[in-house]
């Protein structure tokens, strides 16, 4: 396709399209590199008038596009596929902070800022953006917003979809729709704005957004708790939300082998507690009042808890340090399971109330066939979502394990699915869930969601074969 190269040339300048393998390659693989694609050309506009070009010129070829962000997706979502017809659009140029309005406490951002440039640019204004990742310096605004990501601040704040007000959209066929308000009401009819975020690229490039601000937080306190099992951690959660309320910011679960690839894999990492307990929780309290005394507040209601046999142990960070070295305990778990080796990953939610179940249930019927499996699981269960991560421990047999993930996806989706939960809490579909997605959505959801799919992308251009077969 030269022509279409030129004309792209054209519009964002030579320096800013790439063709060669070489020179697109750190585009064409996803970050666990588990999918590596090809395409006829890495295209970087820096606007959105030459976003809204690119995509006309793609559109009046039948080139199909693929929008993406810092490629930290876990799903493949934005790596092309292999056949190499598509075009990568990348917004890594879109930077600019477009307006801050601290009386409206909104921030315009354009989607390629990343996340943690959006939430330093709040910070300077004496705000907060609480959307956090382990991966918010690479990954951007609009890649957050096009899988609405999750983290650890959810249980307060909500996910990615939740922090935002307005969008701006460059649509398949090259149109720009303009919804960059900031207005927390306006029920003129349907949402739009809904229908991009989550979206993973498929009905349009989001290309800016207007962000919600919060206060800035000036007071924070953190404890790694012991729990004696899963439904005590639940039980935990109610406690601390009747004794301290909103504050309660982040609740995260780590059970003990997940904790123990961390205490092996990642220098200076030490257990908080002695006893090794099965199951611990990393909480955190925080407060915009700078002399809330929430260390306080937090060893009370972890005494009423220790009281209640919701909890066995705590440790409750005395220093900025200490608090760091918990959170560093929880922040490095996927890189101490990289480190380990592959596993066969579920990124799952159930409500709150049914994780115990879930973890008991898939343990036994996953430890029933393979009674040696390693059951790595974690993550944020104030939102009823867990990292559910499984291997075996000899190298041999954990090869053939892999090899039966099929079999290993069904137990677990299959559980998580008859407990009315999702197979996808918070990384997407992508490439890596196509299929499932297939499995476990009415045949009434799949129509309504090829409908809107068809109606904003009848050319099916916008990063195909991702999301819906
Ligand atoms: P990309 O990977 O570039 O793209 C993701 C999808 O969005 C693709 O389908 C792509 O086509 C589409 N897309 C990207 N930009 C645009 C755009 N401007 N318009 C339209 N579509 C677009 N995720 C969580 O939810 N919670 C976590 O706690 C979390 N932790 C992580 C920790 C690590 C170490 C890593 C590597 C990843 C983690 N992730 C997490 C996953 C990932 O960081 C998030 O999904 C992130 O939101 C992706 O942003 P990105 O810019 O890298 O998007």
């Amino acid at each position: 396709m030269p022509d279409l190269i030129d004309t792209l040339r054209g519009i964002v300048g030579a320096a800013h399209v790439a063709d060669t393998e070489a020179d697109m390659a750190a585009c064409l693989s996803d970050w666990r590199g588990r999918y590596r694609g090809n395409a006829l050309a890495v295209v970087r506009p820096g606007a959105t008038s030459e976003v809204a070009a690119v995509v006309a010129a793609c559109a009046a070829a039948r080139v199909p596009m693929v929008p993406q962000g810092g490629n930290t997706g876990l799903c493949g979502g934005a790596t092309p596929l292999v056949d190499g017809r598509a075009v990568v659009v990348s917004l890594a140029r879109m930077k600019r902070i477009r307006a801050i309005d601290t009386d409206n406490d909104t921030l315009t951002v354009e989607a390629g800022c990343t996340l943690a440039e959006v939430q330093a640019v709040a910070d300077a204004a004496g705000r907060l953006f609480p959307l956090a990742l382990a991966s918010e310096g690479s990954c951007m605004i609009g890649g957050n917003l096009s899988t609405n990501a999750g983290g650890v601040q959810v249980l307060r704040y909500g996910n990615a979809r939740d922090l935002v007000l307005g969008l701006e959209v460059v649509l398949a066929d090259g149109r720009v729709w303009s919804g960059l308000r900031g207005l927390r009401k306006d029920n003129t009819g349907y949402d739009l704005k809904h229908l991009f975020i989550g979206a993973e690229g498929t009905l349009g490039i989001i290309t800016a957004a207007v962000l919600k601000l919060f206060p800035a937080i000036r007071s924070h306190a953190t404890a790694w708790v012991a729990v004696p099992d899963p439904q005590a951690a639940v039980r935990l959660l109610g406690c601390l939300r009747a004794e301290c309320g909103e504050r309660v910011s982040a609740f995260e679960i780590v059970g003990r082998p997940a904790l123990e690839l961390v205490l092996r894999h990642i220098p200076g990492a030490r257990d908080p507690l002695e006893d090794a307990p099965p199951w611990a929780v990393l909480i955190e309290l925080s407060d915009a009042a700078s002399d809330a005394a929430l260390s306080g507040q937090l060893e009370q209601a972890v005494a009423i808890a220790c009281e209640q046999g919701l909890a066995t142990d705590a440790v409750i960070a005395a220093s900025l340090s200490q608090a760091q070295a918990l959170w560093g305990l929880r922040e490095h778990l996927s890189e101490a399971q990289r480190i380990e080796g592959v596993s066969i990953k579920h990124d799952v939610s159930v409500p709150v109330s049914r994780i115990p179940e879930f973890l008991e249930r898939a343990g036994a019927a996953l430890c029933e066939r393979w009674p040696d499996v390693r059951i790595v699981a974690f993550g944020h269960i104030g939102d009823g979502n867990l990292h559910y991560n499984l291997s075996r421990p000899l190298a041999a047999d954990n090869a053939q394990f892999i090899a039966e993930t099929a079999r290993v996806n069904r137990i677990v989706h299959d559980l998580v699915h008859s407990l009315g939960g999702s197979i996808s809490a918070e990384h997407g579909i992508g490439q890596l869930k196509r299929a499932e997605l297939l499995r476990y959505k009415s045949s009434v959801e799949l129509e309504m969601m090829r409908s809107v799919r068809h109606a904003l992308d009848p050319l099916g251009l916008m990063n195909p074969g991702k999301v819906l077969p």
